[in-house]
């Protein structure tokens, strides 16, 4: 069994469309193929939401007509005999009929997810219609009937599991599977997602779940590369990376994977390959248990960092000072990105300031409290980092001229992280492509 996931701009266009039904025709594994929204479905639909939340039905309106047209089009393309587009046609309109009647009663957070979900809806039901016309084996899994979150909105391997399990079983005939990324059932019952570009984690999810053989990740990019390509002019795609590694980089900026995606891989040993539609051949990167070569392999940039120095001389020979610190944290369910200590002073960044003043008010009995904004964290990711010759002094060398605020390395031997003012962030990521990759 294989995963095989294709993002929007993978299934965007009718001609792309086919194209994915050629990879997943290529060889006869039997195979799960997750697919998201068609590109800029899923904006739309926020869209929508976002005019209903507001009461501005007309609004909402011409977004439903416009993406109503689009499909049309969509379908004229995919398809070629009148029977086929006369069903597709079908199909998608009862989809819009839904958000025509939505227009009509009031709004609420579990019919905005319901809008939400009908791009992976109709994507994944043209796809069939295509596979079909073309004779192609396959059967639909509808995602609702296995895919579910629980009451803090967190996957449940273990029953997801036992219903793709049961659901394989029905369909044991079938060697080709179709189901949408992204949706979900939650505790309550209701249709739910798993956040924007959770698709990836869908397909994860089902590796994970299925022990599947690989989880491709298809995009159309040939994989992570090692530095962002739109701030540097040379960047090379990493050949390899350990489930630690991806995490950090995903996680600290590298676009083409979701944060969340790569732990129920991780967690059943399911290697990770992200591939390019646009090139099959190339070999992208593997992601896996061992971390493979030795050294630095990638910089990845996060912006919207606060950074906030508590300053006490009480904390001096303390104990307990920073536990009490982190609480205020905890309360207000804000993370901690990055830390570092001195004797007297703590300094810790986040990622949001929606409780910021909540959490300085508090912070201030501990001591002298300062706050920096507009800050990038500059995660710099690979393998065995400080056994690698110079990799530090190299580092440092290369950002003499840039006025780092904070330094945080040793937590794990496969990061060395940054922080840097946002107004310094494309000069660091230069700095480092040429002082580290020498590109
Ligand atoms: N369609 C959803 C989004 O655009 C999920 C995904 O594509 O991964 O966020
Ligand atoms: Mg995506």
């Amino acid at each position: 069994m294989k995963v095989m996931k294709f993002g929007g701009t993978s299934v965007g266009k009718p001609e792309r469309m086919k194209e994915v039904a050629q990879l997943i025709t290529k060889d006869n594994d039997r195979k799960i193929v997750v697919l998201s929204a068609l590109s800029g479905t899923t904006n739309a639909l926020v869209e929508i939401s976002n005019h209903l939340a507001n009461g501005d039905r007309s609004s909402a309106k011409q977004v439903i007509e416009k993406l109503h047209d689009h499909y049309q089009n969509f379908i004229q393309e995919l398809l070629v005999t009148d029977v086929a587009r006369n069903q597709a046609k079908g199909i998608i309109n009862e989809h819009f009929e839904f958000l025509h009647i939505i227009l009509r009663i009031s709004f609420s957070e579990a019919l905005n997810k319901d809008i939400l979900a009908q791009g992976e809806l109709m994507s994944t039901k043209l796809f069939s219609a295509f596979l079909e016309e073309n004779n192609i084996d396959h059967v639909l899994l509808p995602a609702l009937e296995f895919m579910t979150i629980d009451a803090n909105e967190e996957p449940q391997l273990g029953s997801i599991k036992i219903k793709l399990a049961q659901l394989l079983k029905k369909h044991s005939d079938k060697n080709i599977l179709i189901t949408q990324g992204y949706i979900c059932k939650n505790a309550r019952g209701e249709v739910d997602n798993l956040k924007r570009g959770g698709s990836d984690y869908t397909a994860s999810l089902i590796a994970a779940a299925s022990k599947s053989a690989v989880c491709e990740i298809w995009t159309d990019i040939d994989g992570m590369h090692n530095n962002d390509p739109r701030i540097v002019n040379k960047t090379v795609a990493i050949e390899q990376l350990s489930f630690d590694e991806a995490a950090e980089l995903a996680y600290f900026g590298a676009k083409i994977l979701h944060p969340t995606c790569i732990w129920p891989a991780q967690q059943e040993n399911v290697p990770v390959k992200l591939l390019n539609t646009m090139q099959p051949e190339a070999a992208g990167t593997v992601i896996t248990k061992e971390a493979g070569s030795v050294g630095v392999k990638a910089v990845a940039a996060k912006d919207g960092i606060i950074a906030i120095k508590i300053k006490s001389s009480r904390m001096l020979l303390a104990y307990g000072f920073l536990r009490k610190v982190f609480e205020v944290f905890e309360k207000y369910k804000t993370s901690i990105d990055m830390i570092t200590t001195s004797e007297v002073a703590v300094s810790v960044t986040i990622d949001t300031d929606q409780f910021l003043p909540q959490i300085v008010k508090e912070l201030e009995p501990f001591g002298t409290v300062d706050i920096e904004k507009e800050q990038t964290i500059v995660s710099i990711v690979g393998n065995e980092i400080a056994k690698t010759d110079y990799v530090l002094q190299k580092l440092f060398e290369s950002l003499k001229e840039i006025p780092i605020t904070m330094v945080s390395y040793g937590g794990s031997t496969h990061n060395i992280t940054l922080l840097v003012p946002s107004s310094h962030k494309i000069k660091t990521l230069q700095l480092l492509n040429s002082g580290l990759f020498g590109l």
